[in-house]
């Protein structure tokens, strides 16, 4: 028997291996630190918002989003013709490789970066063309233009970078866009944008405005802490946007999705301030590793990148050992994402013993 005949290209398709939780084998409380998760509970006044759309869950869902492209369009003063909705910008990276690339078509970007890249390209049958980071964990931007041929399609900045943490610099980003033709789409995925506080990283709202082929990913399961809600959001020119919202699966974005980033809108000063404490935990874990030795590019996002070359293995299992959850990337590096200062502070007990002997 040989069953339905299923598309050659899925064969190709790299396990997506999301971020565990604890093992749980030791009595201390475990945490998680494996997907970028916020630490935090949604605010009582999201959570309100949260529940009060529950009651209307027989109903489909405004599948225009409307008050929420609305109150998007003038949080981000930009035409409401300009947003289009995803379940959660994972959803849209899956609509720009539809809407942009197919088979015999190339989709470019950095590796390593986003696993979700090469797993949408090759869904939609395009081919993968993926350019190494350069030694600070940075984009090779002029690597990449170079890789430019006339069947590429579509190209993925991601800013900060994950999993290294590295942010591209706006002048970096401009030039590579005076070389990049204008038919090709640029994706500034900017799902870390908000624990960014370097002045040289890209501002991809200001960036696309005066390029019709750049659009903006953005997401509410960052920073907004909705992981579990499915809701980002694109931000593009029109021809853009459009085909992008021609795409999206009818009725993705849930009523009670709709309710809770509106919610989280109007709560943003509270939520920024989670992620200022947030931040001054990843600088506090990059100074307590800077004193133990490591020499890390620094991460401009809600996590670390550790390489650790032959001792990952034991790093990875130290870590459950003490119930907490890393994610590991082959053999490549581990990333850890800044949780509770608890998991932090555990984390720093762990990692200590793996500083590079050269700086010790
Ligand atoms: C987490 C993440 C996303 C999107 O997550 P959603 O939950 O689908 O919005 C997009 N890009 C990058 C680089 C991410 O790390």
């Amino acid at each position: 028997m040989t069953g339905p005949r299923l598309r050659h290209t899925l064969a190709q398709l790299p396990a997506y291996a999301a971020g565990r939780p604890p093992r749980g084998e030791s009595d201390l409380p475990p945490y998680k630190l494996s997907s970028n998760e916020n630490p935090h509970e949604p605010l009582p006044g999201v959570l309100a918002a949260i529940t009060a759309a529950a009651s209307a869950t027989n109903r489909y869902p405004d599948p225009m989003s409307t008050d929420l492209v609305a109150a998007l369009a003038k949080r981000h003063d930009v035409p409401s013709s300009h947003i289009a909705l995803g379940t959660g910008s994972v959803g849209l990276l899956q609509q720009v490789v539809q809407i942009t690339a197919g088979p015999g078509d190339e989709v470019l970007f950095a590796w390593r970066s986003f696993e979700a890249y090469p797993i949408m390209t090759i869904i939609a049958g395009a081919t993968a063309v993926q350019v190494p980071l350069r030694a600070d964990e940075s984009h090779d931007l002029d690597a990449m233009a170079d890789a430019i041929t006339d069947r590429t399609r579509l190209i993925f900045v991601c800013t900060p970078n994950n999993p290294t943490g590295a942010i591209v610099r706006q002048d970096d980003l401009d030039r590579f866009l005076d070389r990049v033709p204008d038919d090709v789409l640029v994706v500034v995925d900017e799902a870390y944008v908000e624990f960014v506080r370097d002045d040289a990283a890209v501002r991809g709202i200001d960036t696309y405005r005066d390029r019709p082929n750049v659009a903006v990913l953005r997401t509410f399961s960052k920073a907004y802490g909705l992981a579990g809600i499915r809701v980002g959001f694109a931000i593009a020119h029109p021809p853009v946007a459009l085909a992008l919202r021609q795409t999206q699966v009818p009725f993705g974005v849930s009523t009670i999705a709709q309710a809770a980033a509106i919610a989280s809108l109007d709560a943003e000063a509270a939520l920024l301030e989670r992620v200022a404490h947030l931040v001054s935990e990843r600088d506090r874990v990059e100074a307590a590793m800077f004193d133990q030795g490591w020499r890390l590019p620094a991460s401009q996002a809600n996590f670390v990148w550790l390489r650790l070359g032959d001792r990952i293995d034991e790093f990875v299992e130290a870590c459950e050992e003490v119930n907490l959850s890393v994610r590991r990337y082959g053999d490549d590096g581990v990333r850890v994402t800044i949780g509770e200062v608890t998991a932090n502070d555990r984390f720093l007990g762990v990692v200590g013993a793996y500083a590079p002997a050269t700086h010790r």
